[in-house]
């Protein structure tokens, strides 16, 4: 196939114009299609569609952090330059491997001949040049860079003629100001934010230092250092997260904001004592995947209308509930960032603080100095709030603080420990709050656990099996009636029930999920709700008002989530489970 004479098939170019073309290409190195682009003579998706169609071969266009560095060490970066070809996908013992020019006998010569080299079978396919690109410049940065960056480095320490090993002394202190040093961090910490790597893990081994990187839920393992540079990096993270250099035998604990890519980038630092010196894991808080919206977390319908709601009175209790690490904490700042807007001053008091909201004033509490959630709400009232965020609700004192600060005219966002939102009341009331003032202060009670989130790209629609649909029709017979009608909606036509299955493809790393969404309910204050607070609270009676309010409980709202395909069935009975 000749690309040229394809496009003047196509009537993309004139005669004449793929003439000059055919020059341009004998008298430069190029390839007609670096010619045709670099002229804009044709749009490169085009281009390359054409293509594909006229090889049959298909065409693949992955993001840059969809390739791991992991498989792209698989081909060599010197054939990969050279023929225009990265591998893209590592499956059992098959590389798939993305080619900008299939149709060349040297590359797929080049191609056989790595394949009987590293005993691979490969499955090839059509790239952008774009694409390539892109994956290469991926491949050179961390690469390269921590290759000068070292380099440099060890001629430091040679010129200092220090032992860092011994990590005491002027010499490292002096050392991890230098720029070698501060480069290969940079590097660490940019290759993780590019890559969507969640954590960093800096490791001391036998022989070497490991840095890796955990991608999508797997950890891979893509650069090996030196052992003589570890003490470096590590008193370079721990000067820029304000943690004691020459502290190495407990753990300790900080962090540190960088511009990333453009942006602020949050990292949260831990580093712990092993036999072979201090490991360092690193938490990347990108606030582009950690700060949602409310619909993002998976809460929707009449549960974000309630909450909606609630954020739009003047004042008010806003309270999430749920174990640790049910992300309820996140649920607060999606609250937040709802309410956020200029003239209104919001204070934050957090343990920690997890992600650091534009135009919010977040407070790190110190509870070993005496500054805890009482006393830093305390000093917050005389600040002059409109919103107030309190990390948890965890005694009499904060409670009644706390309830008396939304009595006082303020949105007061916190969280409790309860099991479901109907546990909240008693809870308060356990606490030492007085039921009278529980009716005018608390707006909205809301619980969540989380489940993972299907895979849209392999997930499976199938009729659910027996004990499936009896599963669901028995937490349907208890439900509310808009939980009823809303079930109903989702019934095929011989009263069956679907769910989805979890299957696994490239996207989601075979495991058939991606990510996470919250279940959710949501109890308001009603009129009804306050009668049986000034009367009697009793859990029974609060669960017969959340049933009349139509509220769906976690069980129903996952239900409903795993008909709708965002969750698998088996996940909402895996987390209904826990206490
Ligand atoms: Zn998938």
């Amino acid at each position: 196939m000749d690309i040229i004479e394809l496009l003047v098939q196509k009537n993309i170019l004139s005669a004449e114009k793929a003439k000059e073309v055919q020059d341009e290409v004998k008298k430069s190195s190029k390839r007609a299609e670096e010619v045709v682009l670099g002229e804009k003579l044709i749009d490169e998706e085009l281009l390359f569609s054409l293509k594909s169609e006229a090889l049959g071969i298909p065409l693949k266009t992955p993001d840059v952090g969809e390739v791991s560095l992991k498989v792209l060490e698989l081909v060599p970066e010197d054939s990969a330059k050279y023929y225009h070809m990265v591998p893209l996908f590592h499956a059992g013992n098959t590389l798939e491997i993305g080619m900008v020019y299939p149709e060349d006998l040297n590359a797929q010569e080049a191609l056989k001949f790595l394949a009987r080299q590293g005993s691979f079978s490969y499955k090839a396919f059509l790239i952008r040049l774009s694409t390539f690109e892109n994956l290469m410049k991926q491949y050179r940065s961390l690469k390269e860079e921590m290759k000068e960056a070292l380099r440099e480095l060890e001629k430091e320490i040679e010129a200092e003629g220090v032992q860092i090993r011994e990590g005491k002394g002027v010499g490292l202190q002096r050392l991890v100001q230098e720029a070698p040093v501060t480069k290969m961090v940079a590097v660490i910490l940019r290759t993780a934010v590019e890559g969507n790597a969640s954590d960093i893990h800096i490791e001391p081994a036998k022989e070497n230092v490991r840095v890796r990187f955990r991608f999508l839920g797997e950890l891979h393992s893509s650069l090996v250092l030196p052992l003589r540079v570890q003490q470096a990096i590590v008193a370079r993270i721990k000067i820029l997260s304000s943690l004691r250099i020459d502290e190495m035998r407990i753990p300790q604990d900080g962090r540190f904001s960088a511009p990333v890519e453009g942006r602020m980038i949050d990292f949260r630092v831990s580093t712990f004592p092993t036999a072979l010196g201090e490991k360092v894991a690193i938490r990347v808080l990108d606030p582009a995947t950690g700060l949602k919206g409310l619909d993002e977390l998976g809460l929707e319908g009449a549960n974000l209308a309630k909450v909606k709601a609630a954020a739009q009175r003047p004042y008010g209790l806003i309270l999430a509930t749920g174990p640790t690490g049910s992300g309820k904490t996140t649920t607060l700042y999606a609250i937040l960032q709802l309410l956020n807007r200029e003239g209104l001053n919001i204070v934050s008091l957090e343990d920690p603080i997890e992600y650091l909201v534009a135009g919010v004033n977040q407070s790190q509490v110190r509870p070993e100095i005496g500054y805890d959630f009482a006393s830093g709400l305390r000093q917050i009232l005389r600040q002059d709030p409109n919103i107030i965020m309190v990390g948890e609700v965890r005694d009499k004192e904060t409670a009644s603080l706390v309830i008396h600060a939304a009595l006082t005219g303020h949105i007061v966002l916190s969280t409790l420990h309860t099991n479901n939102a109907q546990g909240v009341i008693p809870r308060l009331v356990d606490m030492g709050i007085d039921t009278y003032l529980i009716p005018s202060t608390l707006s909205v009670a809301m619980s969540q656990r989380l489940v993972r989130r299907l895979c849209e790209e392999c997930k499976e629609k199938v009729v659910a099996q027996k004990p499936m649909q009896q599963l669901i029709e028995q937490e349907l017979a208890l439900a509310s009636l808009q939980v009823k009608k809303q079930a109903e909606g989702l019934r095929g036509k011989g009263k069956e029930f679907f769910v989805y299955k979890a299957r696994g493809c490239k996207k989601c790393a075979s495991s058939g999920y991606s990510g996470r969404i919250a279940i959710f309910e949501v109890l308001s204050m009603t009129p009804e709700l306050s009668e049986i607070v000034l009367n009697k609270v009793s859990e029974n009676a609060i669960a017969k008002e959340a049933k009349r309010q139509g509220m769906a409980s976690m069980r129903q709202d996952g239900i409903l989530k795993a008909l709708d395909g965002l969750t698998t069935l088996e996940e909402i009975v895996r987390v209904s489970d826990e206490p």
